[in-house]
């Protein structure tokens, strides 16, 4: 069985026209499936019917199941663990903004980057998701909203999984996030986040997409970055700094950096004054990301004031900064750790 679901027009429309029917069909099965999200091919009434059971014995919409679903006590983030049809879970979050439905997707099951503070590495990868499971996470969430009148607004690529190790397939999903007989959804409102896989942020750089993109980074200097993220050991954070630049040259686009803010390890004036150093003059942002404590490192939230302070130095130095306000701790909010209470039941 083929699934169709994440395929573009142009696939499906050449599969229909192997099988003998004229090139117009193709549009029309794209509208029930991503226009409509209907998933059985018995309703849509107006294909023929020898389409219809042609396609019903070829081919399946093979869309997400949810397996597990926590909602913040505000009502304002929830958060779903989703499988798909071989049992493989991921998680996909909805953050209601005061500028619209933000969500998080994932891009791979389980993530293999090894980042200290994540849970989502816990237990390694399993596997690349396609760019129909990503699109699947963000249909179920965006027929949830419609029941209420609403649709997904803003997409940030930063669930479990490193993107940019999983390109085509992600690239795959943001252009077709992006066609008008999808979600219609304009560039600007997708983010991708990365590690800093620095070959393919220049490769990004070069497609011509006016997404967002946002790198973490969470130490200003190589020793602490590598402890942190050992990805750094393979590209050290100057030659990702330099990537970023590249980018937000290439593109005109401002670079987000993330940085996790955790109390006493990267979070003294000191790591604020290397930080200036390193994105002087770039095209570039930092968000700060006050950690969720992490029990077992024994890693805090700095206090406000040192937040303060922190974001203070930057500011009086010329980078713009944002201080990420913290969603849905109630309810785990960390990447990873939904699907890792699950993997541990069963
Ligand atoms: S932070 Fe992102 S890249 Fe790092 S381990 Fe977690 S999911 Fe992977």
């Amino acid at each position: 069985m083929i699934n169709i679901f994440g395929q573009t027009l142009p696939e499906m429309t050449e599969m229909l026209m192997e099988w003998g029917f004229p090139k117009f069909r193709g549009k029309q099965l794209a509208d029930w499936m991503y226009g409509r999200s209907v998933t059985d091919f018995s309703v849509m009434n107006n294909l023929p019917l020898k389409m219809r059971e042609k396609l019903a014995a070829e081919c399946v919409i093979d869309r997400a199941l949810r397996v597990d679903q926590m909602d913040s006590s505000d009502g304002r983030t929830s958060k779903f663990l989703l499988n798909f049809s071989d049992g493989v879970g991921v998680e996909t979050v909805l953050m209601r903004q005061p500028y619209g439905n933000s969500i998080c997707v994932s891009s791979q099951a389980g993530c293999n980057m090894g980042c200290a503070f994540c849970a989502s590495t816990l237990h390694g990868m399993v596997r690349n998701l396609t760019a129909g499971e990503m699109l699947a996470q963000t249909y179920y969430i965006n027929d949830l909203l419609k029941q209420e009148g609403a649709k997904v607004d803003t997409i940030v690529i930063m669930g479990s999984g490193e993107p940019l190790t999983n390109y085509d397939n992600v690239l795959k999903y943001m252009r077709l996030m992006h066609e008008d007989y999808c979600l219609g959804m304009g560039y600007r409102n997708i983010t991708l986040s990365t590690s800093g896989i620095v070959p393919n942020i220049y490769r990004l750089a070069e497609e011509g997409l006016p997404i967002n993109l946002s790198i973490s980074l969470h130490a200003p200097e190589d020793a602490l970055r590598s402890e942190l993220m050992p990805i750094n050991r393979k590209y050290p954070m100057a030659e990702v700094v330099k990537a970023g630049a590249a980018y937000g040259n290439l593109t005109h686009r401002r670079v987000t950096y993330e940085y996790i803010l955790i109390d006493g390890v990267n979070d003294n004036i000191k790591q604020a004054e290397e930080l200036t150093d390193l994105l002087k003059g770039q095209l570039a942002s930092v968000n700060l990301i006050p950690i969720n404590p992490v029990v077992e490192r024994n890693w805090n939230r700095p206090s406000l004031k040192r937040i303060g302070s922190f974001e203070k130095y930057l500011m009086q130095h010329n980078i713009t900064v944002t201080v990420r306000r913290e969603m849905g701790n109630d309810i785990q909010a960390a990447c990873g750790q939904l699907r890792n209470r699950h993997i541990e039941e069963n």
